[in-house]
């Protein structure tokens, strides 16, 4: 696809970018992110992705008071997910709609399958955690990696978690290693390594 002049207008920030550019901006709109979650964190994410021209679909999970907040008013709580970001997406980008490929990224728990990027969203009751996968990444090792976080953080540093987590995303989408990762986040801006749990196959291999 090549991008129209309206295109061009809205994202000249980010094509400036060299690691951006016309391909990549082109990259984020042609790939989608299938968002799973309901708090904070995955909403910011999708908040985020969705302006930066990555299409994204939300599940049909029901919206709780946290996830009140500059996309989320309180007569939406209670409400699908899918619905009202379905309403206000297009009024944050008209270009984040219908997704076509895959990628996800979701709140844990949750269960993962499909096509990469998958970017998990979660905590360990004090700090947030991301852990995030391209098509090239261990599909074991990033399952044993989530399977021992907890639900992301709520508030302000799962506000912060959330535009980490589409960060992520798109850096995976413009192709932009590493495949495999995960990063904590002790409060916002405050970013460390999370060192993976290996599958038993890469425990051999190493
Ligand atoms: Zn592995």
């Amino acid at each position: 696809m090549a991008l129209r002049e309206d295109q061009i207008l809205r994202y000249s920030r980010q094509i400036l970018l060299k690691d951006v550019g016309g391909r990549g901006q082109e990259a984020l709109l042609e790939g989608g992110a299938r968002l799973e979650g309901s708090g904070p964190a995955g909403l910011t994410a999708a908040a985020y992705l969705a302006a930066g021209g990555t299409p994204v679909a939300a599940s049909e999970a029901r919206l709780g008071p946290a996830a009140v907040g500059f996309l989320i008013s309180e007569e939406d709580v209670g409400q699908p997910a899918a619905e009202v970001l379905g309403r206000v997406l297009p009024e944050v980008n008209p270009d984040a709609v219908h997704p076509q490929a895959g990628g996800r990224i979701a709140e844990l728990p949750a269960a993962w399958n499909g096509e990469a990027p998958w970017v998990a969203l979660g905590g360990d009751g004090t700090r947030g955690a991301v852990v995030f996968r391209g098509s090239q990444g261990c599909m074991w090792c990033f399952g044993e990696t989530v399977r021992t976080l907890g639900s992301p953080p709520t508030g302000v540093l799962g506000v912060a978690l959330g535009a980490l987590g589409a960060l992520a995303f798109q850096r995976l989408r413009l192709g932009m290693g590493p495949e495999l990762g995960g990063r904590w986040l002790a409060a916002p801006g405050q970013v460390a390594e999370l060192e993976l749990r290996r599958c038993a196959r890469c425990q051999v291999a190493r």
